[in-house]
């Protein structure tokens, strides 16, 4: 049976920004394979939500029905989940919306903004939360990683530490923007 660590990463209402900086750990990323084994993320195929995970890092914030189910669902099967740079910790800039209704935001996006197809789309798209929430509103959170996105040195040391079995307080180290 393997020991590694079974981590996985979610990507919620954020810019994608806090996955490319994991993938900026480069040659790094060699190192933590040794040790970790990828069992769900954006950046692989997989569909579902896996058992019995190690780690969740969740980028973003949780804006939608989906985001919200998403983030209820990798709780339940991790034992430690982090909230995984700003729009995840703060909410940030997805959270610039809430100062709007709903109904306000969605005519700005699919109505005055749209050149054809003004409509608002009542299927497919995930429907949006009254709120863009970070995520410890919704689920807890174990570790809070600052940072927009976090760098990769940071995310190295949190991820290191936590493999290690300690468990490091990124607020104290690192810093939001
Ligand atoms: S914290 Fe910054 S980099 Fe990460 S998803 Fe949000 S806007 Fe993008």
């Amino acid at each position: 049976m393997s020991n590694k660590i079974r981590l996985a990463t979610v990507w919620l209402d954020g810019c994608s920004g806090c996955h490319m900086s994991f993938l900026d750990m480069d040659e790094r990323l060699l190192e933590l394979a040794d040790k970790i084994e990828l069992v769900s993320s954006p950046i692989m195929d997989a569909k579902d939500v896996p058992p019995n995970i190690d780690l969740t890092l969740i980028e973003g914030a949780v804006s939608s029905e989906e985001d919200l189910h998403k983030a209820l669902a990798f709780r339940k099967n991790s034992k430690l989940v982090m909230a995984f740079g700003d729009c995840a910790v703060t909410g940030n800039v997805p959270s610039m919306r809430n100062m709007f209704d709903v109904d306000e935001v969605y005519n700005r996006a699919y109505v005055e903004t749209a050149d054809t197809q003004k409509q608002v789309p009542r299927s497919v798209v995930p429907a949006l939360l009254a709120r863009a929430r970070p995520v410890h509103e919704v689920i807890h959170v174990d570790v809070h990683l600052p940072g927009c996105p976090p760098n990769a040195d940071i995310i190295f040391y949190v991820l290191s530490e936590l493999i290690a079995g300690r468990m490091p307080d990124p607020m104290k180290i690192g810093k939001f923007g």
